[in-house]
C-alpha cells in the first residue's frame, strides 16, 4: 500500500518504521527535521498525502489535527482513507470526519493505548471510529502497528472510548495511591496491603499490573524512581479531554473532574511534570489531611 504518515514524533516514528519494515511504501512529514528508517521524508504534509491510499496522522492535539487535515484532505484521492491515531477531542475528530466525507475521503479516528514501547514493538491497541468500509481499509495496517483493533462505532467513537478508559485509569490510580498512603498511616505493611487488595474487591489494573508502590507487585515505573511509563502530563491531557467531552455532552463526571484537578495541581504546581502518573503515591505520602 502507498502510505503517507504525518507526525513522526515519539509515537509516529516507530509506527511509520514498522509499516515500512512490513513492505509498504511510506512517505512521511514532520514539522521537525526527522529521519525514520525506511520512510521517505517530503517537504510538506500535502506532498506526503498526495496520491496515497492511506494517510495516517499522529499529532499533538485537535487544533493541529484540524490544520493538517485542511491541508491534506483536498489533495487526497477520492476513496483514499485518512486515519488519525492522535489522542484529540471528540469534536475535532467528528469535524475532520465531516470534512473528509464531504470530499469523498474515508476517515477513521483510531487513538491508541500502549505508549512508546507498544509503538516500537508493534503491539498497540487501536480504538477506532468510522464507517465499516473505512475501518476495513485501515485494519491491515492496525495489524502491523498493533496487536488489537476494536471498531467502536461511527466517527468519534474511538476517541470516546479512549478518554472514557483513561478517565477510569486516572481515577483508579488516585484511589489506589490514596489508599496506600492511608494504609501507611494506619501502620499496615504495603506488601500485605497488596496481597489483600490485589485478590479482593478493590483490585484494579493500577494495583495488580502497575502497582504505584516500589518493591511491591509486578515491576512498574515505581521501581524505576517513577520515570515514565505514562507521564503525569499525558494523563492530565487525557483527563482534560474527558472533561471537555463531558461538558459538551452534559455528562456528570464528579470523580473525573476531581482527578483532572488533582493531576493539574500535581503537574503545574508541584513536581509532577516528567514523572510517571503513579508518582501520585509519594505526593500523598507527604501530605496530611489539612
Ligand atoms: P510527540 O510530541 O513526540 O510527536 C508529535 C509530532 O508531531 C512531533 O514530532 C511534532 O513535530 C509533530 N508536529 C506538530 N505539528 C505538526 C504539523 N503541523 N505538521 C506535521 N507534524 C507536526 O508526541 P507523541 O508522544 O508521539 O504523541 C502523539 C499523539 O499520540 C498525541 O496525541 C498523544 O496524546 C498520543 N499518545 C501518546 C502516547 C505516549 O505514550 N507518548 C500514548 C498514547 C497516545
Amino acid at each position: 500500500m502507498k502510505i503517507g504518515f504525518i507526525g513522526l514524533g515519539n509515537m509516529g516514528a516507530p509506527m511509520a518504521a514498522n509499516l515500512a519494515k512490513a513492505g509498504h511504501s511510506v512517505t512521511g512529514f514532520d514539522m521537525a527535521d526527522v529521519v525514520v528508517e525506511g520512510v521517505t521524508i517530503s517537504a510538506s504534509a500535502a506532498e506526503a498525502a498526495m496520491g496515497q491510499d492511506i494517510v495516517i496522522t499522529m499529532l499533538p492535539n485537535g487544533a493541529i489535527l484540524r490544520a493538517v487535515a485542511a491541508d491534506v484532505i483536498p489533495v487526497m484521492d477520492k476513496g483514499a482513507t485518512l486515519v488519525d491515531c492522535s489522542t484529540v477531542d471528540v469534536d475535532s475528530a467528528r469535524a475532520v470526519a465531516e470534512g473528509a466525507e464531504a470530499t469523498g475521503v474515508h476517515f477513521v479516528d483510531a487513538p491508541v493505548s500502549g505508549g512508546v514501547g507498544g509503538a516500537m514493538a508493534g503491539t498497540l491497541t487501536f480504538m477506532a471510529g468510522g464507517s465499516e468500509a473505512a475501518f476495513s481499509k485501515a485494519a491491515p495496517l492496525f495489524d502491523i502497528m498493533g496487536q488489537k483493533a476494536v471498531h467502536c462505532g461511527e466517527a468519534g467513537a474511538g476517541q470516546a472510548a479512549k478518554i472514557c478508559n483513561n478517565m477510569i485509569l486516572g481515577v483508579t490510580m488516585i484511589a489506589t495511591c490514596e489508599a496506600f498512603a492511608l494504609a501507611d498511616k494506619l501502620g499496615l505493611d504495603r506488601q500485605k496491603m497488596f496481597d489483600v487488595v490485589s485478590t479482593s474487591s478493590g483490585y484494579s489494573w493500577t494495583m495488580n499490573a502497575y502497582c504505584p508502590a516500589p518493591g511491591v507487585g509486578p515491576q512498574s515505573p515505581a521501581d524505576n524512581a517513577y520515570k515514565p511509563g505514562f507521564a503525569a502530563e499525558l494523563m492530565l491531557k487525557d483527563l482534560r479531554l474527558s472533561q471537555q467531552a463531558a461538558d459538551s455532552a452534559d455528562a456528570d463526571t464528579p470523580l473525573g473532574q476531581a482527578a483532572t484537578a488533582l493531576y493539574e495541581q500535581f503537574v503545574e504546581q508541584e513536581d509532577g511534570r516528567g514523572m510517571d502518573f503513579s508518582a501520585m503515591l509519594p505526593r500523598f505520602e507527604k501530605r496530611g489531611r489539612g
